[in-house]
């Protein structure tokens, strides 16, 4: 019998609260997940264990064997799930049950918005974890205790706000979890029912998961002898390591099991590579991409990389050393042969094979997403939501930096849709005959991009724009220098070196207009004066009278803002203002005199800063000159 002291009632963290009532509401259609929950934490506890005892093998003491045990109880409507594993000790039982340790969890809570379907999907990509037990049971119970300790301990809650807690005797290491069942939730109860769920979730687990197997004697007529039960523990799911089993012999359910287990995903990946690797270093790669980003994706101390194992023996959860930050959403498993089993994060990063690796499961995570591109809804789907972590690439990964570029996906004005879905080879196919470069424009959002005066003459010739308008855009931009032996030109830079493709007539007619125009282009540059580095006539222009440029190796405006805006100091840069010779109103200045006319340019160059995105260091003036003009 066990004997309870030290009894204290706790309530729980605010989150926990929260999480607990949304899951219950949100996830009632998929409440069989619970028993997955579970027996993957008892495999994370029975893995600790073994990674605890290379140090201390006193930790197997009494049994040395590592096992999940399922037990139902129909009458009393109970459902148990126990392991041999780490268990716990009070205060972690406290931690780890009475609270959610991972950061971000409030800012993660806030974007729940009280409908199902949303929010389910929501919670799915946060984990649910142990508290999913209360979907189907009023009360949980768990008995615990650890592996070097000799204290048991006794945790209870309603699910309500509060859990129980208390030392207790209990005899056996590790964790036992007893699941009281919700009246609607009896049906979990029942044998041929867990079976299946755990073939269902749990096959790939490399621990053995067990169940009662209830055989009665039978007489010489073959029935069975009341009275005569005898029980066997008969081990239910395949017990052994996924990524140890050949790839022929794991069918996809398996692939995608496995994954929600070691992501602590809700919702299946989109794809999966996986590789055994012999010669010189030998290891098992087996790297997932996921369908969801994770909730904290972009946070500086979120989760990212892979979980890694030596010898099947696992180290560490989250191995961030064999992946780049770029391709942080890949999840999966490692198994290396070399590593030392002692290894620590520390050590990873200074080890010369874990950089070998590291490069090699590089090339296999990007072969991989080469692979999802051919098939280009499943891509697009990566791609909007991953798209712009990949964007970090070519700064970060100098060497990849081709295989990255195949990659991306951008707008362009050839579709003139607002969905990232051509590629950069889509674009060189449909180059002109005599385009040298790859023209993009980079601008604050997709309208601003699509609708730029820059884009008129490009737009009447034909030929192609990328329109980049992600906060990431030009920082990307400024680490590709070329894709298949073409460079790359920003539209809002620079000359136009359109020349190859106009023809004589053409160029000859431009040299004349910007001869005639001479005159006005001094005019406009004394009115302007320090406010402009220079003005010109250009063709670029068809419908805007006029625009801004920056010279080609400055900073561009998007990039200027962004670091303003984080606060950075940068050296004042003048505009270059371009004037449309053929725009009746260019034509009007050409006529205009004295007042006016000094108006009427001032209006031209803040026009043209305000299409391009910019702000107006004095909007009142421009506003005061262009209702003088209006009313004259
Ligand atoms: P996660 O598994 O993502 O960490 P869970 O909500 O499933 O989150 O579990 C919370 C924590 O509770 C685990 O990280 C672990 O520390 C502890 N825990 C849960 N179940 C067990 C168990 N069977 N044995 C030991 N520790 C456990
Ligand atoms: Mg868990």
């Amino acid at each position: 019998m066990t004997t309870a002291t030290q009894e204290e009632t706790l309530g729980f963290q605010t989150e926990v609260k929260q999480l607990l009532h949304l899951m219950i509401h949100s996830l009632y259609s998929n409440r069989e997940i619970f028993l997955r929950e579970l027996i993957s934490n008892s495999a994370d506890a029975c893995d600790k264990l073994r990674y605890e005892a290379l140090e201390n093998d006193g930790l197997y003491a009494g049994d040395a064997e590592l096992r999940v045990e399922i037990e139902h109880d129909a009458e009393a409507g109970t459902v148990t799930v126990r392991d041999t594993g780490i268990g716990m000790n009070r205060d972690e039982v406290i931690k780890n049950l009475g609270t959610i340790a991972k950061s971000g969890t409030a800012d993660f809570l806030k974007q729940l918005s009280g409908e199902k379907q949303k929010d389910a999907k929501l919670i799915g990509q946060f984990g649910v974890g142990f508290y999913s037990g209360f979907i189907v049971a009023d009360e949980m119970v768990v008995r615990t205790r650890r592996a070097d300790s000799d204290q048991g301990v006794e945790w209870r809650s309603r699910g309500e706000g509060e859990f129980t807690i208390a030392d207790i005797d209990y005899p056996q290491r590790g964790t036992e979890i007893v699941l009281h069942l919700k009246d609607d939730a009896k049906e979990f109860a029942d044998d041929f029912r867990l079976k299946n769920l755990v073939r269902k979730y749990s096959d790939h687990i490399d621990v053995p998961v067990r169940m009662p197997k209830v055989e009665k004697a039978r007489d010489e007529e073959g029935n069975e002898i009341e009275g005569s039960e005898t029980v066997s523990w008969e081990t239910v799911n395949e017990a052994t390591a996924l990524w140890v089993r050949p790839k022929a012999e794991i069918g996809d359910d398996e692939y995608k099991a496995f994954y929600k287990h070691i992501a602590h995903d809700f919702s299946d990946p989109l794809t999966w590579s996986h590789n055994k690797v012999e010669g010189k270093l030998e290891y098992t790669s087996l790297l997932y991409v996921p369908e969801r980003a994770p909730f904290d994706l972009y946070q500086r101390d979120g989760v990212r990389g892979l979980k890694l194992y030596v010898q099947r023996v696992f180290i560490m959860d989250d191995a961030e050393a064999f992946l780049p930050l770029y391709l942080r959403f890949v999840k999966g498993v490692l198994d290396s042969r070399d590593l030392p089993l002692n290894v620590s994060r520390e050590l990873l990063q200074k080890s010369p094979q874990v950089d070998s690796m590291k490069s090699a499961l590089t090339k296999r995570a990007l072969d991989m997403l080469k692979k999802l591109s051919k098939d280009k809804e499943a891509y697009q789907t990566f791609w909007n939501t991953f798209g712009d972590v990949l964007k970090e690439g070519p700064a970060e990964d100098y060497a990849n930096r081709d295989k990255i570029s195949g990659l991306l996906r951008f707008t362009t004005t050839h579709t003139d849709g607002a969905t990232q879905d051509q590629s950069l080879a889509d674009y060189v196919e449909r180059m002109k005959e005599g385009q040298k470069k790859i023209y993009y424009i980079v601008a604050d959002g997709f309208n601003a991009a699509s609708h730029s005066p820059h884009l008129e003459i490009f737009r009447k010739k034909g030929i192609e724009v990328l329109l980049l308008h992600d906060r990431i855009d030009e920082w990307l931009m400024s680490h590709l220098t070329e894709f298949d032996g073409k460079s790359f030109a920003d539209v809002a830079k620079g000359d136009l070196e359109l020349d190859d493709m106009a023809d004589e007539a053409e160029k000859q007619a431009q040299e004349e207009t910007a001869k005639s125009k001479e005159e006005l282009v001094k005019r406009v540059k004394e009115v302007l004066g320090d406010n402009v580095q220079a003005v010109r006539v250009t063709h670029r222009l068809t419908d805007s009278p006029a625009c801004v440029v920056l010279p080609e190796h400055e900073m561009g405006f998007q990039m200027r803002r962004m670091m303003e805006a984080a606060g950075q100091p940068l050296p004042e840069v003048k505009p270059i203002l371009e004037l449309n010779p053929e725009h009746a109103l260019v034509s009007r200045l050409e006529r205009t005199e004295g007042g006016n006319f000094d108006d009427l340019a001032h209006i031209l160059l803040d026009q043209a800063v305000i299409a391009e995105g910019g702000h107006l260091d004095d909007p009142a003036a421009y506003v005061k000159r262009l209702n003088l003009l209006l009313s004259a």
